[in-house]
């Protein structure tokens, strides 16, 4: 946790803040080994980041001193559109992109998506909740990401997508395809990412007639999450 991330609630006025959630207070003082006098890196949820000092210190609770002075990082101007991976890639997934600086996800149905995945409860909202945070905390960052899902393949390719690409960049990740993933792009970007057995011929054709453009990152297949790290490290 490089970041601490206080919600709204957890402001006392007069520039204090109490946090009684275990996990925070825990990390505060077994990990970061924070002691009262001293000053952690602290941001407000979907505001600014800064310091807070540790007035007091118990198992239940912190008291800080909190004072947020600093913008969040620059938001990464792209638009993740990811097949549904398995649930334990999912949350790796979006952890991962949230601490790169994603702030819009989108996750779609495809042909090799094990259909039992849309049951999963890490879909929930809460859990994909704590995936963002973590990322986020991770990351320094305090803006939480937003995410859709989309159950049907055709009609979102077809009566959705257009209008998602229209002036950004529409990359496909595809390892066969003949095109290099490009370098340092300066716009904003949308990068579909595949699910774990790959995009089907018709998939993959279907996303090209709607705009989409194939490129690979080489000839080594890579695991969802590894992939989509790689791929960021490159476009941006
Ligand atoms: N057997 C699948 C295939 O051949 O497409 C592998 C899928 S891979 C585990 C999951 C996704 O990561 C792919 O669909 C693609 O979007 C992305 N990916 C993995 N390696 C890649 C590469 N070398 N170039 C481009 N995309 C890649």
């Amino acid at each position: 946790m490089n970041l601490v991330i206080l919600l709204e609630e957890e402001l006392a006025g007069n520039g204090m803040a109490v946090i009684r959630d275990p996990r925070r207070v825990t990390h505060i003082q077994d990990i970061l080994r924070a002691t009262p006098g001293e000053q952690i890196r602290a941001g407000l949820l979907n505001g600014r980041t800064g310091e807070g000092k540790i007035v007091s210190s118990s198992p239940e609770m912190l008291e800080l001193q909190v004072e947020f002075s600093a913008e969040p990082p620059p938001v990464l101007p792209l638009t993740l559109i990811l097949a549904l991976p398995r649930p334990k890639t999912y949350r790796k997934v979006l952890q991962a992109a949230t601490a790169m600086g994603v702030k819009k996800f989108i996750v779609i149905e495809s042909w090799k998506v094990d259909k039992s995945y849309w049951n999963s409860p890490v879909l929930s909202g809460e859990e994909t909740r704590e995936q963002f945070m973590l990322g986020l905390e991770q990351a320094r960052d305090t803006v939480l990401p937003e995410i859709s899902f989309k159950r049907r393949f055709k009609p979102f390719v077809e009566d959705e997508l257009p209008g998602i690409i229209q002036g950004r960049l529409p990359l496909l990740a595809h390892p066969d395809a003949f095109n290099a993933c490009p370098r340092n792009v300066a716009g904003p970007v949308v990068l579909c990412v595949g699910p774990e057995g790959g995009f089907t011929d018709y998939e993959v054709a279907l996303l090209e007639k709607n705009g989409m453009r194939p490129v690979s990152i080489g000839a080594r297949i890579l695991r969802t999450e590894f992939a989509v790290c790689a791929l960021l490290g490159k476009i941006f």
